[in-house]
């Protein structure tokens, strides 16, 4: 089969966090998320050029483009292969993209990846809808994608691809043997961001491009809601420093980039490494700033004082539950003490913090709810988000639900973290919704915040972005109560 041109891309069908497996969020059900951009398609892309492979980038949902556009880009381009980033609440919608592809030229092979295949039902995918994809990956796809379209590039046997789902001769669904994670980050190249328009992807205050950096994979902490101990692994992978600081040069020299965030399951677990990066973009006189995200035990001040010297302005922590017993049940591992100290260090060393919290476990009683919106009243973060949990398949959070009888919708078709999918034993859906919402206002709307967060803006530009995520915020946490 040829199979020389590609178009990879995310279906014009609402902007949601796609690649970014752990959280399919959609991008306007949070406070003060920013887009970010399609890293996962762009390293595909540049691995695809390693085999000859003409790969394209689009991201319609960001660049405001329509199936029409989608479908003229079809045309245009006249791609052998798709592969399309998917999400578990959107994948019913994403599948229209491969079903207009088919119409148009039935020979197209079309390619899906996304956390959702790791744990979706099997038998979901003979549904119908799914006929129009003919593989799914399951696996890094930087590691499965080659070796798939070698295979069928020669027409050999799919079954001998590790790492995918496929509808077989006898149309069967099949999975392959799980390929191994890959151990060395640094043979992975960097995403093919001239194929991304760059621009669309901006911090939130200043409004400059960010770009995504991935410093690390896997996480070995446990806790039950998260799916990223499945997708990246439960061992911490790290690039090299060099090989950071290289896409960093190259993002600072040829795309005038300086602005980055550091992807990471948890960027401060290995304080070494940490303070090494540190180092090195100080003595390599970067200029840059930069954001990531940590745990409230895996920081100290040592560790964010090189960061701070380096660039870094925001800190983003999963603090999840203010009350100690739902931390334990949820094993996350940390405690309300902890988080106190690691916000209270960084706002000493003048590092911004964004608070993510989460409520709307099997055993939370409103008043252990409240205890969670009372510390992130108390910490007064720069930037809170308060999640309703969601069990994902796969996790072990979902067969807690599902044993205690609460689950009792999918999350196909789901629009996460603003609208629970189970209550919890003592608090109905609805009260969820209606806790987060009025959360959120106190936190964000209340005279203190406001005049804190005017105080420390530096531009117009500021001004204006902030009054943008502040009226979203409005709309939001107002519309229907
Ligand atoms: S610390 Fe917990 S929430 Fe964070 S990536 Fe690891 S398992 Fe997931």
């Amino acid at each position: 089969m040829k199979l020389e041109k590609a178009l990879l891309f995310n279906p014009p069908v609402g902007l949601y966090q796609r690649g970014e497996d752990r959280c399919q969020a959609e991008v306007d059900g949070g406070s003060a998320t920013s887009l970010r951009p399609p890293n996962d398609l762009g390293y595909i892309a540049s691995m695809l050029r390693q085999i000859g492979v003409t790969p394209f980038i689009a991201d319609y949902p960001a660049e405001k483009k329509l199936w029409s556009h989608f479908e003229d880009d079809l045309k245009t381009i006249q791609p052998n292969f798709l592969i399309m980033s998917i999400t578990t609440p959107t994948i019913e919608d994403d599948m229209k993209a491969f079903s207009i592809a088919k119409t148009l030229n039935s020979e197209i092979f079309t390619i899906a990846k996304g956390a959702h295949f790791y744990t979706c039902n099997r038998e979901d995918l003979k549904k119908a809808i799914y006929e129009v994809m003919d593989v799914a990956i399951v696996g890094e796809a930087e590691t499965v994608i080659n070796n798939l379209i070698h295979a069928k590039k020669n027409g050999a046997d799919l079954s001998n691809v590790r790492g995918i789902l496929w509808r077989n001769n006898l149309n069967q669904i099949v999975q392959t043997g799980q390929e191994p994670f890959l151990t060395d980050l640094d043979k992975i190249p960097f995403p093919a961001r001239d194929l991304m328009k760059n621009h669309l992807y901006v911090r939130p205050d200043t409004g400059e491009p960010q770009a995504t950096i991935q410093t690390s994979r896997g996480c070995p902490s446990q806790c039950i809601f998260c799916l990223s101990p499945l997708i990246s692994g439960m061992k911490l992978r790290e690039r090299s420093v060099g090989n950071i600081i290289a896409e960093l040069e190259e993002c600072v020299n040829e795309y005038g980039i300086r602005n980055f965030f550091f992807r990471a399951d948890t960027f401060t677990m290995n304080k070494k490494s940490v303070i090494e990066l540190c180092k090195e973009i100080i003595s390599r006189k970067l200029g840059i700033a930069w954001v990531a995200n940590s745990r409230v035990n895996t920081i100290d001040e040592e560790r964010l004082a090189w960061m701070k010297k380096s660039g870094c302005w925001l800190v983003a922590f999963g603090i999840e539950s203010g009350n100690d017993e739902i931390q334990k049940r949820i094993k996350k591992g940390t405690t309300r003490t902890q988080a106190r100290e690691a916000v209270n260090l960084c706002r000493k060393l003048g590092i911004k913090t964004y608070g993510f919290y989460l409520i709307g476990f099997p055993w939370e009683t409103k008043e252990m709810i409240m205890d969670t919106l009372q510390l992130a009243k108390e910490l007064r973060c720069d930037f809170s988000e308060i999640h309703i949990a969601i069990p994902y398949e796969g996790t072990e959070f979902y067969k807690i639900a599902q044993d205690l009888g609460i689950l009792t919708e999918k999350a196909v078709g789901h629009n996460y973290f603003s609208n629970p999918a189970i209550g919890t034993l003592h608090v109905s859906k609805e009260e969820l919704i209606q806790m987060r919402k009025k959360a959120l206002r106190s936190l964000y709307l209340s005279p203190r915040y406001i005049g804190r967060t005017l105080v420390h803006m530096k531009s117009f530009r500021e001004v204006k972005n902030y009054a943008r995520y502040g009226l979203r915020l409005l709309i939001q946490n107002y519309r229907k109560g």
